[in-house]
């Protein structure tokens, strides 16, 4: 494993960070495979402490991942010595807040779930404008951070974020409180939120920078046939292009990767093992910036997978009706998605023709698609595509 220095903090974290948010899941029941799906407890804590054993020192959870059990996982994992060889992020979830005391009553909450006594990290999740405004600001949460800082419960301030770059400056330049922040950044969302204008805007400033979303969700592993044209026969796979092309830059202090079976473990520790800034010669960043142009426009729809907007009051499947839309520009047949979203999808939840268009989704969505206009794109298309009779 290779480690970076954490801004400021004197820390030094590994380059590759264990992120709690896509913990193997199995079916309820094993013979029926629609039936409600829970993370597979075992093979989670096995798959943390591999990563740890290692060499990776930081894990991040967050209150709402896998529906809260991500917390108590993690806090399982990291018995018995664990702990003691990890630093710890987790997140308070800034659209729970609505009324006094909920600061200190959800971090309590966390720290018992995680059967610890501090937060190593700890950060104000998917902050935009309005949670920045409306709830942490008027509601004052930086006082409230500062206080769980000086009782010992929380030892490093940050924040998550996915808003522009205008408002992700105006919230790194508010306050000193920040050792660090957390962005959405790869190979594709460079000009994306904060982007790459972000990263070294908040890295000049003396704050640690965790890139997340190395790979869009998945995106960038599961390339359309143009783009993954761009890599055949180079001497990395399309995995190893989206993380290099992030532990390529001096100002990424660890690279977050939510990892849900052994196997991405090994891989991701190995890529890892021989990262280090300025990897990528010029050749190798022109064979980027040829990806990136066979990729344009190709996901028309920018969700990331990170299933924020779950669960949906009326079922929808929302991400996984999204990959199956997707697929359409990716160069899979008209017949294949079809499948993909008649059988794949009811796997998860209900088709897109299922919403009701409540928009309950729609806040809770980083990346700020209009999810009830989308569902109405998605059922439409594969509406037509039916209607011609094209056979799976
Ligand atoms: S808008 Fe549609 S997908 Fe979103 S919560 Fe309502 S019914 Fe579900
Ligand atoms: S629609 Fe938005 S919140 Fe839901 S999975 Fe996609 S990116 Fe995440």
């Amino acid at each position: 494993m290779k480690y970076r220095e954490f801004g400021k903090t004197g820390i030094q974290v590994s380059a590759l960070g264990f992120g709690a948010m896509r913990l193997p899941v199995v079916a309820v029941d094993p013979q029926d495979p629609k039936s409600e799906k829970v993370v597979d407890e075992k093979e989670a804590v096995a798959i943390i402490r591999r990563a740890i054993r290692k060499g990776v020192n930081y894990v991040d959870t967050a209150y709402g991942y896998h529906g809260g059990h991500s917390e108590r996982i993690v806090g399982l994992a990291l018995q018995d010595g664990w702990r003691e060889k990890t630093y710890l992020a987790t997140k308070f979830p800034c659209w729970q807040w609505k009324k006094s005391g909920d600061f200190g009553r959800i971090l309590n909450t966390q720290l018992k779930r995680l059967q610890t006594d501090h937060v190593d990290f700890y950060m104000f999740h998917a902050v935009g404008a309005q949670s920045w405004n409306d709830v942490i600001l008027k509601q004052g949460l930086l006082e409230k951070m500062l206080k769980a800082r000086k009782a010992g419960k929380i030892r490093h301030i940050g924040f998550s974020f996915h808003d522009s770059l205008e408002v992700f400056k105006s919230i790194v330049d508010y306050t000193d409180i920040w050792d660090f922040c957390q962005i959405q950044i790869n190979y594709l969302d460079t000009e994306h939120q904060a982007g790459l204008a972000g990263l070294r805007y908040a890295h000049a400033k003396g704050l640690a920078v965790i890139a997340m979303e190395p790979l869009k969700g998945g995106t960038l592993a599961n390339l359309p046939q143009e783009a993954a044209k761009v890599f055949e026969g180079t001497a990395r796979s399309p995995v190893e292009w989206g993380l290099d092309f992030l532990w390529n830059m001096p100002e990424v202090s660890m690279l977050l990767s939510g990892m849900g079976t052994r196997q991405m473990v090994d891989d991701n520790v190995q890529y890892a093992g021989r990262s280090k800034p300025g990897m990528l010669a010029p050749a190798d960043t022109a064979i980027i910036a040829q990806a990136r142009q066979a990729m344009q426009g190709v996901d028309s729809i920018p969700c990331t997978a990170c299933e924020y907007c779950l669960p949906c009051p009326f079922g929808v499947a929302i991400p996984y009706n999204f990959r199956a839309f997707n697929n359409l520009s990716k160069g899979r047949t008209k017949a294949e998605c079809k499948t993909q979203y008649d059988t794949w999808v009811t796997m998860f939840g209900k088709r897109a023709d299922a919403c009701v268009g409540c928009r309950a989704c729609e806040p809770r969505c980083p990346q700020l698609i209009v999810i009830s206009e989308r569902m109405k794109e998605v059922a439409a298309t594969f509406k037509r595509i039916r209607a011609k009779k094209i056979e799976a």
